[in-house]
């Protein structure tokens, strides 16, 4: 496939690198229909450098259709239409379950000393390939609770928050 790559500093070109396969039971590979340019592509673009190499896939904000899902993937399915998250988290670590997705403790590179793991983001997050792609592997089993939150028709209305009069004591309510 074609992807965008990283090619030293100040220099990305687009060029053949293989296409993404099913690793893990949980994976999935989605096809990228629309990926953006993101100003955090900036950073690698000359700053991180040195934790980039030539080659690395670039991009971290792509939405596609899934074409191949692995044996455990329950809740997505060949043909679902995706928002793919920059983050890549279990969502069921202590920090997953508290919403800090970012702060993920199962995919964070910890050699690092950063936080969950990112699409086409260095070494720092993880070196995995980025989404400036026309096919991407995704780990739904980590990732599908933050994309059921993104995907629009399907996302859970949150929570509504209580009005500011509900949140004071009761016997300053009617006063
Ligand atoms: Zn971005
Ligand atoms: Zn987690």
């Amino acid at each position: 496939m074609r992807a965008l790559t990283w090619q030293g500093r100040e220099d990305v070109t687009v060029t053949d690198v293989p296409d993404p396969v099913l690793r893990e039971a949980s994976d999935a590979v989605v096809r990228i229909t629309s990926t953006a340019i993101c100003g955090s592509d900036l950073h690698l673009f000359s700053i991180l450098g040195p934790f980039i190499d030539p080659g690395d896939v670039l991009g971290h904000e792509p939405m596609g259709v899934v074409e191949e899902v692995g044996s455990e993937v329950t809740r997505l399915k060949v043909g679902d239409r995706v928002v793919v998250p920059f983050v890549i988290a279990c969502g069921a670590c202590w920090m997953c379950a508290r919403g800090l997705h970012t702060q993920c403790e199962t995919t964070q590179v910890r050699e690092h000393g950063s936080g969950a793991a990112l699409f086409g983001y260095t070494k720092l997050y993880g070196q995995v390939p980025g989404g400036q792609a026309e096919y991407g592997r995704a780990t739904p089993r980590r990732g599908q609770r933050q994309a059921r939150r993104v995907a629009g028709a399907r996302a859970p209305r949150p929570e509504p928050r209580p009005a500011r009069r509900d949140l004071r004591p009761a016997r300053r309510a009617h006063a």
